[in-house]
C-alpha cells in the first residue's frame, strides 16, 4: 500500500516556464520582410528552425514566421527530454507493417536522437544536453510483463537496442518510489535544456541567413502558378516553397490539415530548490522518467540537479489553468515521492502537443507546400529531426526521404477543428488508470 503526501503551492508561485529564467530573448531589430523567398516557414518552435537551418545551409532564401515570439510554442515549454521510441510498442508496429517497415520506423527516433546530438556538438549549443538514459517504471506487474515482451520482441528483431528490463529490488537505482513494480531503462537518451536549446537553433538559424519574423503570424496562403502568396501580419510575400511547422498550434491556415491534428494540453511544475542530495537519491544520475499510466508522469531533475520538474496531461484540469492545476500536479508529485510532503511547487506551465489519429509523426511534402508535425509528446528529437527531413524536401533533396513518407495521414468525419472528444477520452484513460493502480495494490 503506498501512502501519498501533499505538496504546497509557494506564495510567489509563478505560471511561467521555469526553463525561462535561463532563455536568452532575442531582441534583435525587426528585420524587414523580402519580397520573396525561396522557402517561407510558417512556425519557430524547433520544427521550423531545424528546417530553415537546413534550407538556408543548402542556398535557399528562408524566412520564418511566428504569430509570437519564437518558440513561445512547446519548444521552450517542454521536459527536455529527449526521448528514442515511437508510440506504439515493436510487436504492433510488426504486426501492422511486417518486420522490415516496423524496424526502419523504430529507428527513426534513435537516428533523431544522434542527429541531435551532432547538431548541438557542431553548433556549440550549451543547452545541458547528455545521454543520461530514461527510465520507464511500470506502475503494475501486467504492465511490466508487457514491457518484457515488447523488449524482447524488438531485440529479437533489432539487436541491442540498448535497453534492459529492471526489477522492482533493483528499482531505487534508477527511482526511489513505492509507486512503481520495476520497468525498462533505455541507456541511449537523455535530456537538454529546451529553452536553452531552442536559443541556439535561433543563433544558428539567423547566422545561416534566415530571416526570423516575430509576432507576425501568416493568415493565408494563396497558391499561383509559379509561387505561394502568404498573407501575413506584415503584408503579402511569395514564396517557392512553404513549410507548415505549427504542430500543437496548428489553426485554419489549411483546414484539410488543422481536422487531422489534434492539439493535446500538457503541464509540467516544478519544485522549489531541493538538497540536490534529495533529488539524487530520487532520481539518480539525473535520468528522465516516464511511467506507464495512460495519463503519463514524466519526471527529471532539473538540469543543476536542485528540483523536480514533473508533466503529465491534465485531461479536464487543463481548463483549470491556474492553482488548481498546479496543487494537480502536486498531488502526483507526492504520490510517487511521498517523502515530498510539505515542498513547495514554484511554477507551473503548460503547453499544446499534437497527435495524429494514428499516434505517428506525420511529414509530408507536395510541389509546394510541405508539413512536419504530431510527434505526440515526443517532439524534443523528432521535431528537429523531420525539420531537418523537410529542409532536405524543399531543396528537393532526395536524402530527404524518412520511413514515415507513404504512410496514411488520417482524419475522422466527426473532427473539423474542436477536439470535443478530448474530455471524454481523457475522463475514460484516467479511470484506465486508476484500475491499473488498484491492481497493483492488489498483486
Ligand atoms: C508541456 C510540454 C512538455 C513536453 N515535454 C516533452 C519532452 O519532455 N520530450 C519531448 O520529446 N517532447 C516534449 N514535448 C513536445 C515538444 O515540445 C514538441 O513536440 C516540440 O517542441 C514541437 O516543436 P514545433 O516546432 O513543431 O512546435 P512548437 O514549438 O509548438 O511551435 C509551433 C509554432 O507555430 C506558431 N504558429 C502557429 N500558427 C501560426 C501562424 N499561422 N503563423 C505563424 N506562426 C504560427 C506558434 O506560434 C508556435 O510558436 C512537450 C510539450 C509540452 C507542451
Amino acid at each position: 500500500m503506498t501512502t501519498s503526501a501533499r505538496l504546497k503551492l509557494a506564495d510567489d508561485l509563478v505560471f511561467r516556464p521555469w526553463w525561462w529564467d535561463a532563455r536568452q530573448r532575442h531582441a534583435l531589430p525587426e528585420p524587414e520582410m523580402p519580397a520573396h523567398a525561396d522557402v517561407a516557414i510558417v512556425g519557430g518552435g524547433y520544427t521550423g528552425l531545424s528546417a530553415a537551418l537546413t534550407a538556408a545551409r543548402g542556398g535557399a532564401r528562408v524566412v520564418v514566421f511566428d504569430a509570437e515570439d519564437p518558440g513561445d510554442g512547446a519548444s521552450t515549454r517542454n521536459g527536455g527530454m529527449v526521448g528514442d521510441r515511437l508510440k506504439p510498442s515493436f510487436p504492433k508496429l510488426e504486426k501492422s507493417f511486417g518486420i522490415e517497415r516496423a524496424k526502419a520506423l523504430m529507428a527513426e527516433p534513435a537516428n533523431a536522437v544522434d542527429y541531435v546530438e551532432r547538431l548541438i556538438l557542431d553548433l556549440g549549443i550549451d543547452c545541458d544536453f547528455g545521454r543520461m538514459g530514461r527510465y520507464y517504471p511500470a506502475v503494475n506487474p501486467a504492465h511490466f510483463r508487457a514491457m518484457e515482451t515488447s523488449l524482447a520482441a524488438e531485440q529479437a528483431a533489432r539487436g541491442d537496442i540498448g535497453a534492459t528490463m529492471v526489477s522492482a529490488e533493483e528499482q531505487a537505482q534508477f527511482v526511489a518510489s513505492p509507486l512503481y513494480a520495476g520497468g525498462r531503462v533505455q541507456s541511449r537518451t537523455g535530456g537538454l535544456h529546451p529553452a536553452k536549446f531552442h536559443d541556439g537553433l535561433m543563433d544558428a538559424a539567423r547566422n545561416a541567413g534566415v530571416t526570423v519574423l516575430a509576432r507576425t503570424a501568416v493568415l493565408g496562403l494563396e497558391e499561383e502558378d509559379d509561387f505561394i502568396r502568404l498573407d501575413t501580419g506584415l503584408g503579402y510575400i511569395n514564396a517557392d516553397r512553404v513549410l507548415i511547422c505549427t504542430n500543437g498550434y496548428t489553426g485554419n491556415l489549411q483546414p484539410d490539415l488543422q481536422r487531422r491534428v489534434i492539439p493535446v494540453t500538457s503541464a509540467i511544475a516544478a519544485t522549489e530548490e531541493l538538497d540536490p542530495a534529495l533529488v539524487e537519491r530520487l532520481i539518480p544520475g539525473g535520468r528522465m522518467i516516464t511511467d506507464s499510466f495512460n495519463l503519463l508522469n514524466y519526471f527529471r531533475p532539473s538540469p543543476d540537479g536542485r528540483r523536480i520538474l514533473l508533466g503529465t496531461r491534465p485531461g479536464l484540469f487543463a481548463a483549470k489553468q491556474g492553482p488548481r492545476l498546479a496543487q494537480y500536479i502536486g498531488n502526483r508529485i507526492g504520490q510517487i515521492f511521498p517523502e515530498l510532503d510539505g515542498t513547495q511547487i514554484t511554477h507551473c506551465w503548460w503547453g499544446k502537443v499534437a497527435f495524429s489519429f494514428d499516434h505517428f509523426p506525420k511529414i509530408g511534402m507536395n510541389e509546394r507546400i510541405g508539413h512536419a508535425l504530431c510527434y505526440g509528446g515526443s517532439g524534443v528529437a523528432m521535431s528537429v529531426w523531420l525539420g531537418h527531413k523537410l529542409g532536405q524536401k524543399a531543396l528537393g533533396d532526395l536524402s530527404g526521404r524518412t520511413a514515415f513518407d507513404d504512410m496514411a495521414f488520417p482524419g475522422r468525419f466527426y473532427y473539423r477543428a474542436r477536439p470535443w472528444f478530448l474530455g471524454p477520452a481523457m475522463a475514460w484513460y484516467g479511470s484506465q488508470d486508476r484500475m491499473a493502480g488498484r491492481y497493483r495494490r492488489a498483486a
